[in-house]
Formats: C-alpha cells, sequence, structure tokens
C-alpha cells in the first residue's frame, strides 16, 4: 500500500527496508502511498481529534505505541489578533502533548514502525524534544533509547524527561548537526533504529498537526499556516500531509506554508528571501530558541519546495522579537510556550506589520513546545518574586497598597 521514494532520483524501495536516505544518490525519501487505494472521505473522519485518527494515511499495520497524543487545542488570539489588526488569528498548542511538545506525533508512529521493523533499540540526536519524547514513547515500547545532546544547549525540562523516562543520555561537545552526524553512524553500523526526522516514518506522524487543523475549522482551510523551523521536519510534515489529503479529495487547497527562523540560525528563510535553489549552512548558529537553533537543516530540501509550493514564505525574527512574543502569549492570552514555539507568533506579527500577511486571513500558528520545557529562560526574563517577612503589613507593602484599615 506505500513505499519509500527517493525525492531526487525516484528510486524506489520496499516498506520494510530500514533506510533514511536514498542508496543511490543520499536524497532524502518520502513515503509515497498508492493512493488510487485509499478510501477515506469527511464522512469517515467524524469524531475527536487525535494522531491514529488518520491511520488511512499512516504507514503502519500493527497496534500502535501511544500515550493518546495529538487532539491538542486551538486557541483564538483575541489580543494578539486585536494588537496587529487581525481578526482570524489562532494558535494550535502542541505543547499539550504527552511529552509537552509535537514531537509525540512524529514519535508513536516511529517507535511503532520500529517495531515493526523488528528493531531493538532506538536512537536520535537532538535539541531536547526529540529526545524527551523518544525517551517516553521508547519507555512505553518497552526498548533501549539512545540520545545524543549538544552539551550545555539543551532546555533543563527537556533533559529532565529523557533522564526520567530511562534513556542513556550523551552529551557531547559539539552542536546539534555534530550529534546528528555522529547517531546516523552509530546507528547504521549497529543496527540501532534512527528517529530523527530525516527518517521519513516520524514525518507521516506529524503531518497529522495540519489534519487536525482542517479537521477542526470543519474542513474550511485556512489561508497560511506559520511554524518555527529547525531541521524543517514539521513545515515539510505538514505540507505533505494536506496536499495528501487535497489530492483525495478532502480538501481543496493547501495553507501557505510560512517558516519563521532565528536570526542567527536562518538558512531556510535566507534561501527562501534570496531565491536560492539551495540553504548555505550556518556554521555557528546561535539563538535562544534552542530548538530550533540548526544550522545544516536536514529537510532543507523538502521544506523550500513546500514553502515555494504552497505560495508561502519564511522570514526570521530576532531573540528579542521572540521572547516578546513568549511574554505576550503568557500574559495576554494565557498560552505557555518555550521560545522556539514564540517565533511563530513573532513571525506573524512582524509578517502582518510588513503587510505580507493581510487583515482579513485566517491564519493558525503552530506553537509547538510548552513553557515548562525551558523554566531557566523564563526565569531570566521575568522580574524574580518579592520576599517579605510573613506578615500582611509587608505583603501589603510589597503589592503597594496602603495598610488595610482591619489592622488598626
Ligand atoms: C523540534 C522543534 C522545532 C523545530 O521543528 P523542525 O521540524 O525541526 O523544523 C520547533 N519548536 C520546538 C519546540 C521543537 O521541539
Ligand atoms: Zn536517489
Amino acid at each position: 500500500m506505500y513505499h519509500l521514494e527517493c525525492i531526487k532520483c525516484g528510486a524506489k524501495y520496499g516498506p520494510d527496508k530500514v533506510i533514511y536516505t536514498c542508496s543511490k544518490c543520499g536524497g532524502l525519501l518520502d513515503v509515497v502511498y498508492d493512493y488510487s487505494e485509499i478510501r477515506l472521505s469527511r464522512e469517515d473522519l467524524k469524531g475527536p481529534l487525535s494522531v491514529w485518527k488518520y491511520k488511512a494515511l499512516l504507514p503502519v499495520s500493527r497496534e500502535p505505541v501511544t500515550l493518546k497524543e495529538g487532539g491538542t487545542p486551538i486557541y483564538h488570539l483575541r489580543s494578539i489578533g486585536k494588537e496587529v489588526g487581525l481578526r482570524e488569528a489562532y494558535a494550535k498548542h502542541e505543547g499539550m502533548n504527552p511529552s509537552g511538545s509535537f514531537k509525540d506525533r512524529g514519535m508513536t508512529v516511529g517507535v511503532t514502525k520500529a517495531l515493526e521493523l523488528g528493531m531493538k533499540s532506538v536512537a536520535c540526536a537532538s535539541t531536547g524534544n526529540t529526545s524527551a519524547s523518544l525517551a517516553v514513547y521508547g519507555a512505553r515500547a518497552g526498548i533501549p533509547v539512545i540520545v545524543l545532546l549538544p552539551s550545555g544547549k539543551v532546555a533543563l525540562g527537556k533533559v529532565a524527561q529523557a533522564l526520567m523516562h530511562g534513556a542513556k543520555v550523551i552529551s557531547i561537545k559539539g552542536n546539534f548537526d555534530d550529534a546528528l552526524r555522529l547517531v546516523r553512524e552509530l546507528c547504521v553500523e549497529n543496527g540501532i533504529y534512527l528517529l530523527n526526522s530525516i527518517n521519513p516514518y516520524r514525518l507521516e506522524g506529524q503531518k497529522t498537526i495540519g489534519f487536525e487543523i482542517v479537521d477542526y475549522f470543519g474542513w474550511e482551510v485556512p489561508d497560511r499556516i506559520i511554524l518555527p523551523v529547525g531541521n524543517a521536519g514539521n513545515i515539510t510534515a505538514i505540507f505533505k500531509g494536506l496536499s495528501e489529503m487535497k489530492r483525495l479529495g478532502i480538501i481543496d487547497r493547501v495553507p501557505k506554508m510560512t517558516g519563521i527562523q532565528a536570526e542567527g540560525s536562518a538558512p531556510i528563510a535566507k534561501a527562501i528571501k534570496s531565491g536560492a535553489a539551495s540553504i548555505a549552512v550556518e556554521e555557528h548558529p546561535e539563538t535562544v530558541a534552542t530548538a530550533i537553533r540548526i544550522g545544516d537543516p536536514v529537510n532543507a530540501v523538502k521544506a523550500l519546495n513546500a514553502i515555494r509550493a504552497s505560495g508561502g514564505t519564511a522570514e526570521t525574527v530576532t531573540d528579542e522579537e521572540i521572547l516578546a512574543a513568549q511574554k505576550m502569549l503568557a500574559t495576554k492570552e494565557g498560552i505557555g510556550v518555550e521560545p522556539a514555539s514564540a517565533a511563530s507568533v513573532a513571525g506573524l506579527i512582524k509578517l502582518r506589520r510588513m503587510g505580507v500577511i493581510e487583515k482579513d486571513e485566517h491564519v493558525v500558528c503552530v506553537v509547538t513546545g510548552h513553557l515548562l520545557k525551558d523554566p531557566e529562560t523564563v526565569i531570566k526574563n521575568c522580574d524574580k518574586p518579592i520576599e517579605v517577612e510573613a506578615t500582611k503589613e509587608a505583603i501589603e507593602k510589597a503589592l503597594g497598597m496602603k495598610p488595610s484599615i482591619a489592622s488598626y
């Protein structure tokens, strides 16, 4: 019912082959279904949102390794929308997944696939959330997990999760791009299943973000989906999934895929702006948004196509803009996200002010991970708690109140 296909040379591989890139040309692989065999309509898709609701478009047949991922809330951005003059602005809060990021959508499918392929252990390189999610799903499946993290550059909550859920955590003295290169070699040479977003099966799970968005709006397709871009797997996955739904006649168009990167880590946004056919690797990526601190995005080729083919765009935002958007979401909308996630909303604000986003557009920002993932950045950017003596008078004084009558 499906096979793997190289996006560059078209070489085909069977679904049972453990392979991550084309063995003929090194190109990225896609999962390609026999679409004429898939009977799927809006009628079949009644009921609550979840990843496995869309199993007709997922490449596994065995019982899934699941913690009930997906079904994340979509919130109307009333206050931010008003501020920038955009009535139909929404955020889909992927921080509400079991491990606190959208990576769970990919891992429920990827780890299930690992078992289906008979693999005995799994591994990944990670800026944090991939490792947290893999640790969770590996624990659920009962198989060992190895994760490689760039030393000192992973948010505290994410490391805590990887450790607590029992992954073997290796901290390497290098950046994410180094970690990925090493873990690939390790996996191929030792028969370990690699679950980075280069693995096309993981992206299949992540495409359900797009499915849930159009499903939630009663199959009315938003004009634009905005998301933070690191390795560019997610933007690619959502575009692929919605293109498949269009092909099956479930929706009639695909939203403009809009990718946001941090200024110090923006190879994709730069290529889109300059019209270059491929990216220039950023050797020393830097940003406060560690989840998108990536200089050599694995899925760059797919992502450039997704953005261009959908009529979308890409933009950069500064760390200051990211942190300001994080604070706005938290204080004006009640939505708590980690810095990388706020990049999508920082991008929304910037693109609206530039006039790229028009005032009557229907826009959905994907906010990718939970606030509690990165408590250190939060503490650094908020006022400290006010410490006082344990008396009512001291509290009132700290709050700038006049002493209350009752105390006299
Ligand atoms: C992984 C991640 C991203 C980047 O997603 P890509 O698919 O690598 O582009 C963005 N935000 C958060 C919170 C993430 O964990
Ligand atoms: Zn090829």
